[in-house]
């Protein structure tokens, strides 16, 4: 698309032009509408279209930082095709902090494609998929790992049978992160509705924590910018690092004992079998477990408060 006007429902962008409005999705108790703040920038020229949205749960606040930098940053005037950008998702779980819908406790990343008669997220997810979603050629869903401590990667989540499998993987690699983890998704997500209906999607995952990640934020941003210069949406080069480091499959670590947590190993860092990841100490601070990785692989998530109770997962590594 672009060079011809793109629509999303009520809201009408002609060739050249940027508009932002919002859906409107339901109603409060009372009366209050909900509505999903939503951008469209129509390039002046041909070429493909991209959607991208963040904050599916409502607490990851990293990629509402890169679409904002995105519809600012991005002039109609030089852009090839359209972008259809949304900053926030799940609007009422954005209000409150937290992950999931108040109004449903539903995650909104299990429930695209949607359902017009629906819970409100599946009625959300309905809206967006079919007025906005489905007009695309590539689709970007931002999540980051809530607030445990990640690594910023992408994941493709559509399974090595879809035929949308080899695109995806190739729009991972161009958005560049350097980690991908290629697991297939559970029912619902994004990245893994789309794909059926022959969009290539992926969910870059832009770090964790709480509150803007500068670093994180950039890496995203760097990543949309490889995008839409690899699919000539915009001049330039991408700058796609050479090697990129594939995993299958991200497996707990756990703990015995409850404490207190000592990492010994930081994110990013390779870690083989039965290497010590971890100590745990009691409340006087003297060490009573030892904790080893079952698995090699890639230190790719650890828990945010450096405590844990017997049972509880502390880390996350990436297996190969
Ligand atoms: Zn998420």
């Amino acid at each position: 698309m672009g060079g011809k006007r793109v629509q999303v429902e009520h809201l009408i962008a002609d060739p050249g032009a940027k508009v932002e409005g919002y859906l409107r999705v339901g109603e409060l108790q009372d009366g209050t509408q909900i509505r999903i703040p939503l951008a469209i920038i129509n390039g002046s020229r041909p070429g493909k279209t991209l959607y991208i949205q963040a904050a599916s749960d409502g607490d990851e606040l990293n990629g509402v930082a890169v679409v904002q930098h995105i519809i600012r940053a991005i002039d109609p005037s030089r852009l090839r095709g359209a972008i259809i950008a949304v900053p926030i998702v799940n609007v009422l779980a954005f209000q409150r902090g937290q992950q999931l819908n108040p109004i449903d406790n539903k995650k909104m990343n299990r429930c695209f494609p949607g359902r017009r008669d629906g819970t409100l997220s599946e009625r959300i997810a309905y809206r967006l998929y079919n007025s906005a979603v489905k007009q695309a050629d590539l689709c970007i869903d931002l999540h980051q790992g809530g607030a445990w401590r990640m690594i910023d990667e992408v994941r493709v989540r559509v399974g090595e049978g879809n035929r949308c499998y080899e695109e995806s993987m190739e729009l991972a690699r161009v958005f560049g992160l350097g980690y991908i983890l290629d697991k297939k998704g559970p029912d619902g997500q994004l990245a893994r509705a789309a794909p059926q209906d022959g969009i290539p999607a992926i969910d870059p995952e832009l770090g964790g924590g709480q509150g803007w990640d500068r670093r994180s934020i950039e890496k995203g941003i760097r990543g949309v910018m490889n995008v839409l210069k690899f699919y000539g949406m915009l001049p330039g080069e991408p700058e796609i690092p050479r090697r990129q480091v594939v995993v299958h499959d991200l497996k707990e670590i756990v703990v015995d004992r409850g404490g207190f947590l000592r990492f010994k190993v930081e994110l990013y860092m390779l870690v083989k079998k039965g290497d010590v990841v971890a100590e745990v100490t009691d409340p006087f601070g003297n060490v009573i477990e030892e904790v080893r990785s079952p698995y090699d692989g890639v230190m790719w998530a650890q828990k945010p408060r450096p405590m844990a109770a017997s049972g509880e997962a502390i880390a996350f590594i990436g297996t190969f």
